[in-house]
């Protein structure tokens, strides 16, 4: 089969989430901070925000879920992550991603 027929016509949501596990995605996003395999973790720094102190910006690496305490950035998953740090539309950010991790 030609992969390049794989490509999907339109970017599915639930592929990209998927495809892109939310701990190698913050991982790559987050340099700095170290998480750990499970469930909600101290993200670092707020990028958000201009933060200066730790402790207040969490990410769950399982659902990709992400909260600020200090400022109040939050979303459900990594495609909301990458709208909001990249000031993306959904679908940009849909292409983002997927150019990113190599899914197209
Ligand atoms: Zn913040």
């Amino acid at each position: 089969m030609n992969t390049l027929n794989r490509k999907p016509k339109k970017l599915d949501a639930d592929f990209i989430k998927n495809s892109v596990s939310p701990l190698d995605y913050y991982h790559h996003e987050l340099s700095k901070a170290k998480l750990k395999k499970h469930g909600w973790n101290d993200g670092g720094l707020c990028p958000f925000h201009a933060d200066n102190h730790a402790g207040s910006f969490h990410v769950n690496v399982v659902t990709g879920a992400f909260k600020c305490f200090a400022c109040g950035a939050a979303g459900s998953d990594i495609i909301a992550f990458t709208m909001a740090l990249y000031g993306l539309k959904f679908v940009e950010a849909l292409e983002q991603l997927a150019n990113d991790w190599g899914l197209v």
